[in-house]
């Protein structure tokens, strides 16, 4: 509902703030050093506007959320963000939802940036850490769990492909340009969505 999705989108702030030492050093390894500032950017000024978002459901958060991101990121990822929560806010226009509504919701997110990015699994992007995120969340809202252990299946799966990046050689975004030398690393943006993931599976355990 609109709560969870306001406690959610603030949540991913907080982790962004926590943690942009991380990407930032991440994207030192394998790109321009900036997807730690990026995210946090982003993410300071979706909490500094959250108050002002006259939205009405939790998809009109997240809507917000995707436009803003959009408005105030640069590089890859502010328009591939910008775009998966724009499509998973437009996904979700009831008061609440439940999991399977929101896992076909989170399908729209990841089908948003796979057009706009056109990366595919195993091209070590954020897709490898969203693709297997999805299909946790799907399979445990499928067998009857609720929000917290759908997300908390998500989070874990996510995390699980955010690590699968290291040995991968990036095919999509600055990474690419390496080469053969992306080869273990971690990918930056498999480790902000997996952060994403990480705050839904607490919001929703809270
Ligand atoms: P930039 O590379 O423009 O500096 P960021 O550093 O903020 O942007 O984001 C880099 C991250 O964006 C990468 O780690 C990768 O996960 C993601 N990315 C880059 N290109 C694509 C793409 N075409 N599709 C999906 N994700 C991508
Ligand atoms: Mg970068
Ligand atoms: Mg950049």
């Amino acid at each position: 509902d609109i709560a969870l999705a306001r406690t959610w989108v603030q949540a991913i702030a907080a982790a962004m703030d926590k943690h942009k030492d991380l990407l930032t050093q991440l994207d030192s390894a394998i790109g321009d050093a900036d997807h730690g500032a990026n995210m946090h950017r982003g993410f300071s000024a979706v909490a500094a506007e959250l108050p002002r978002f006259e939205a009405k459901t939790a998809g009109g958060i997240l809507a917000r959320t995707g436009a803003l991101l959009i408005s105030v990121v640069g590089g890859a990822s502010g328009p591939l963000y910008g775009t998966a929560f724009r499509s998973l806010g437009k996904a979700l226009d009831a008061p609440r939802a439940d999991p399977a509504t929101f896992a076909e919701a989170l399908a729209e997110g990841l089908d948003g940036v796979r057009r706009l990015g056109a990366a595919a699994e195993g091209d070590k992007t954020m897709i490898d850490a969203y693709a297997p995120a999805l299909a946790a969340f799907r399979t445990s809202a499928a067998s009857g769990g609720d929000l917290a252990e759908a997300s908390a299946a998500a989070a874990d799966a996510a995390e699980q492909g955010m690590r699968a990046t290291v040995p991968m050689q990036a095919r999509k975004g600055r990474a690419s340009y390496l080469g053969a030398r992306s080869v273990g690393h971690q990918d930056p943006g498999a480790t902000s969505t997996a952060l994403i993931f990480r705050a839904l599976a607490d919001t929703a355990a809270a």
